[in-house]
């Protein structure tokens, strides 16, 4: 069974807010697990990053698109949750 995410499993962000509709495998395909932002062409965009990093970058994303600070502390304490930081 192939599971499609609602959100992006790095950084959260709605798969529905991406505008390529997903990341992409190196077969070319579309990745349900991850936003093009995150992932492309079969592995992550920033492979080094931590979850902390990963917080930081979305909480100010988040801020540059208008976001009040507490929804985007609501939003980034969920990041630890998403598939690929759950077993660190
Ligand atoms: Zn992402």
């Amino acid at each position: 069974m192939k599971t499609s995410y609602k959100n992006c499993q790095s950084c959260g962000m709605p798969m529905k807010r991406d505008e390529k509709g997903g990341g992409t495998n190196a077969d070319g395909n579309k990745n349900k697990m991850y936003c093009s932002h995150c992932y492309d062409n079969g592995k992550f965009t920033s492979p080094d990053m931590t979850v902390d990093q990963m917080k930081i970058r979305v909480k100010e994303k988040l801020k540059e698109f208008g976001f009040p600070g507490f929804l985007a502390g609501f939003f980034t304490k969920n990041i630890p949750n998403l598939e690929r930081w759950k077993n660190k």
